[in-house]
């Protein structure tokens, strides 16, 4: 029997349409680039609007775009860090049909170059802080046909027009086409490439609406109305983890910090926007954390009361670092789990009934990555695809489905990141990970980043979790070294905290007793800082090629 309930599509102007009528009057806040001081340092000026004006806008881009003839699934692609503009973008591409390709703006041009053809982006809308990287740029990019720059430029530049006064001609009526299908593709964004080359994922209308409604709810980013919510995680970085999509879709106040992400410009935002939700990687809050100790300790400390979560994702948080939040500062950080494929949202940290947040066993939940949200199904398999047990200690490689996790990437690449289990396809994350009885994810490691000793695995992010937690370490990485009897081993490279000591000794006398011995560093190297690659993750491929001749005691 069928039922007798209506259909709807799930497509992206509905989210723009909420925000034209139920939530216009919402402010979006962004900071914006005013000038340099004399070191040279952008100098933050903050621009306000409302969600109605963003939903207008959308709409003159839309049209604005259709007038120099983009079609329906052309792509647009974005060089922009997080604005108002860059949301108006969000909504008005997708709304007219075509795909919004947001690019990574840290990359190489020659990479930026590589994924604009790659994509075979059509137009280009580029932030006037990134128009120097125009000449490197375009004489690689044929297929390019408009560039449109976003924010005032100091002076003309032959061939690209600018985008306010580009729109502002045209009607604020959305130009959706007739017959949009919730199966087209609406978003494009590539990976990192962390690990390897980036590769394209292509986002539907229905994808990204669905992944929009189920980031909401309290057990996952917990948007509503009432809150402020600050992406510190960039808009080129899968969508802002959908942050921009979920926000305007609820009606949630929406701050953008747009080029700054340094600890004091973040803590201030975070006061005096009074924001509820943000939401960034680990390496964001180790900046924040610093400035709220100094200010502290200085006696003039942040009040951040209203900041009810601060969401951590792209890799792992330390147990450390969730603890000196919530203990030295009251606040909340909240591990979630996803990948680009994934659109990201995978799996959410929540504490369930009967644990006690602030003991022991909380914090240890809390440092894994949490349960699945709904219509998300994991897996872990040995090297046959065979099903590992869910007992919390068995490590395998992760499996991943859901209606918005990748099902191929763009022009087919990458078929080896795809396997189907008893008839089902699933997407082979590259991570390794333990799932316990009750669902609780714990990422051990890239399988590109484990470190194989003897033929067995040590996981690099326990030690460097173990590792974090010693007073004089700022971070630290534990990469592969090749070694002539066990293959690999590992070795430590770490940050010391600004005016401390520590020996290598000291160090493996704090692990010794939290690990086996023979999971222990070998070497450990003292360093200034960790490479970062471009969504702020460390680097370890870099590293490992940077200490492959490292001779080992
Ligand atoms: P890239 O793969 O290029 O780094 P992604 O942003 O897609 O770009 O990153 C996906 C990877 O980030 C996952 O494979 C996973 O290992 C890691 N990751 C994401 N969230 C977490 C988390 N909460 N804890 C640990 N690792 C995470």
């Amino acid at each position: 029997m069928r039922s007798n309930m209506m259909d709807g599509a799930l497509l992206i102007p509905e989210i723009l349409e909420r925000a034209r009528t139920l939530y216009r009057d919402r402010e979006v806040v962004s900071l914006l680039v005013a000038g340099r001081d004399e070191q040279g340092n952008p100098v933050p000026h903050t621009h306000r609007t409302t969600l109605g004006r963003v939903a207008a806008r959308a709409a003159q881009l839309a049209n604005a775009l259709q007038a120099a003839g983009v079609e329906r699934g052309d792509r647009v692609a974005t060089l922009a860090v997080n604005s108002f503009r860059h949301l108006e973008a969000y909504l008005g591409v997708p709304s007219m049909g075509a795909v919004l390709h947001t690019v990574n703006i840290r990359l190489h041009p020659e990479q930026v170059a590589f994924i604009l053809n790659h994509a075979q982006d059509k137009v280009l809308l580029i932030d006037n802080v990134f128009v120097p990287m125009l000449p490197a740029l375009l004489p690689h990019c044929p297929m390019l046909q408009k560039v449109v720059v976003m924010g005032p430029l100091p002076q003309a530049v032959p061939g690209v027009v600018d985008y306010d006064t580009w729109i502002a001609p045209y009607p604020e009526t959305l130009p959706v086409p007739a017959d949009l299908d919730e199966r087209e593709a609406a978003m494009m964004c590539y990976t990192s490439g962390t690990t390897g080359n980036p590769k394209g994922v292509v986002y539907s209308h229905r994808s990204t609406m669905l992944h929009a409604l189920v980031a909401a709810p309290k057990d996952a980013l917990n948007v509503g109305e009432t809150d402020t919510v600050l992406p510190i995680v960039p808009m080129f970085h899968v969508n802002a983890w959908g942050l921009p999509f979920t926000c305007t879709l609820f009606g949630a106040r929406q701050v953008f910090a747009g080029a700054f992400s340094d600890g004091r410009t973040v803590a201030r935002l975070l006061q005096d926007e009074r924001v509820t939700i943000t939401a960034g990687v680990p390496t964001i809050w180790m900046g924040l954390l610093n400035e709220l100790d100094r200010a502290k300790a200085a006696g003039e400390p942040y009040d951040l009361q209203l900041l009810t979560r601060l969401v951590v994702g792209g890799s792992a948080a330390p147990e450390a670092l969730i603890r000196a939040f919530r203990e030295r500062h009251g606040l909340k950080l909240a591990h979630a789990w996803g990948m680009t494929e994934t659109s990201p949202l995978g799996t959410a940290s929540t504490t369930p009934p009967g644990v006690e947040e602030l003991s022991d066993e909380g914090y240890s939940l809390q440092a894994k990555q949490g349960r699945t949200v709904p219509l998300i199904h994991v897996e872990v398999v040995d090297e046959d695809n065979q099903r590992l047990p869910h007992d919390g200690r068995t490590m395998g490689r992760l499996l991943v489905r859901g209606p918005w996790v990748a099902a191929s990437y763009h022009q087919d690449e990458g078929r080896g990141s795809f396997v189907t289990l008893d008839g089902t396809l699933w997407f082979d994350t590259g991570d390794i990970a333990t799932l316990d009885e009750r669902g609780f994810m714990h990422i051990q490691d890239r399988a590109k980043d484990l470190i194989k000793s003897g033929g067995e695995w040590i996981s690099s992010v326990d030690l460097e979790n173990a590792l974090i937690a010693h007073p004089a370490v700022a971070n630290a990485a534990v990469i592969a070294v090749p070694h002539p009897k066990w293959d690999e081993r590992p070795m430590a490279v770490v940050v010391r905290r600004e005016g401390h000591e520590v020996t290598p000794e000291e160090l493996r006398a704090f692990l010794a007793p939290r690990f086996a011995r023979w999971w222990l560093p070998d070497a450990y190297e003292f360093v200034e800082a960790l490479p970062i690659g471009a969504t702020g993750k460390v680097l370890k491929r870099e590293m490992r090629q940077q200490y492959a001749g490292y001779t080992l005691p």
